[in-house]
């Protein structure tokens, strides 16, 4: 099969990634194979190729927002049937054993798996993927516009969830106004949060407020009320800390991002009054479930923007420099 791979990091100018030829994999017993039709384009795949994120295996194939049909099942797989069609998330395999599993946090298992990381992912023809951690992708969703779900939505979605405002309402700051922020606004004010964006750029200020924000403006400037919680889509240290001095008396920061630069300097005030920080990784299954039950129940859609799989140096450009506030998806079949 084809495949896209990687077997250095190195900054995405140079085109780390290969376009080759390797040998499509087998199902084991618990496994299905999948052949792919659209993989979504993360900024984590962005930090995996060029290295901010330690490489666990290599060659590695990247992706990990899978979308495809069951072609072949192994013998002990249950309620998959061949031609469905599934999505792949981050969470490849969580052992359901050890004590973060057994309690609920299947997403910081000692022993998980992650999709186009520990394990090979979708820049690909083929995958295998383990038939109790894939998700049957609903009718309602178009395929393109499901492969961002799998993580930009079931991630940014752990980070609305973690906020806590979806059991208490309120005001929400949106730090960073990209692929993943443009999702969760829609699904916040679906689910009934006020919603504020922080960005720098003047067409992004004017989409956020097109599209639902009740104010928008740079990340330096005051905005109408202190936030009840915030969530920060931008891996620089100076955001969190403005993010920090915008919060309420016991609200709470969530940091989305898998890295950011080193904090400098923070001072106890700005987290005083009962003021939290929390960091979002990885993804549950039940993130995901839900997350796609609320796409369907309330027709939430990325914007998407498509390249070919071997284009899939270019997508990685377009994602660190693009202007598009679009998903950007690898079209395979
Ligand atoms: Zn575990
Ligand atoms: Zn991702």
């Amino acid at each position: 099969m084809k495949a896209m791979l990687l077997r250095k990091p190195a900054p995405v100018e140079t085109n780390p990634l290969e376009y080759a030829d390797v040998e499509t994999p087998s199902p084991g017993s618990e496994e299905v194979l999948i052949k792919i039709s659209k993989c979504g384009v993360c900024r984590t795949d962005l930090h995996i190729v060029e290295g901010e994120l330690p490489p666990v295996k290599l060659p590695l194939i990247p992706g990990h927002q899978v979308i495809g049909r069951v072609v072949e099942v192994g013998r002990n797989v249950e309620g998959v049937r061949h031609g469905e069609l599934v999505g792949v998330p981050w969470l490849y395999y969580a052992c359901g054993e050890c004590r973060y599993c057994r309690r609920g946090l299947e997403n910081l298992c000692d022993h998980a798996l992650f999709t186009g990381y520990s394990v090979n992912g979708g820049y690909a023809e083929y995958m295998v993927a383990h038939y109790r951690f894939i998700h049957k992708i609903p009718g309602e969703l178009g395929e393109l516009e499901a492969a961002p779900l799998m993580c930009a939505g079931a991630v940014g979605y752990r980070s609305l969830r973690l906020t806590g405002l979806l059991e208490t309402g309120g005001v929400l700051g949106l730090f960073g106004y990209g692929a993943a922020a443009h999702l969760m606004l829609q699904t916040a004010r679906k689910l009934g949060l006020r919603v504020y964006v922080f960005t720098s750029s003047p067409w992004k200020i004017e989409h956020a407020l097109k599209n639902g924000a009740e104010w928008a403006g740079a990340t330096s400037e005051e905005p109408p009320s202190k936030l009840d919680a915030a969530i920060v889509y931008a891996p620089v240290s100076q955001v969190f800390v403005e993010a920090l001095r915008k919060l309420d008396k016991g609200g709470r920061v969530v940091l989305g991002e898998i890295y950011m630069t080193p904090v400098e300097r923070l001072e106890y005030r700005l987290l005083w009054e009962e003021r939290e920080v929390k960091t979002v990784a990885n993804v549950t299954r039940r993130d995901v479930v839900e997350f796609l039950q609320i796409a369907v129940k309330h027709g939430i859609k990325p914007e998407v923007k498509t390249f070919r799989l071997e284009q899939a140096n270019e997508a990685l450009k377009e994602l660190k420099h693009g202007r598009s506030l679009g998903q950007i998806v690898l079209e395979i079949s």
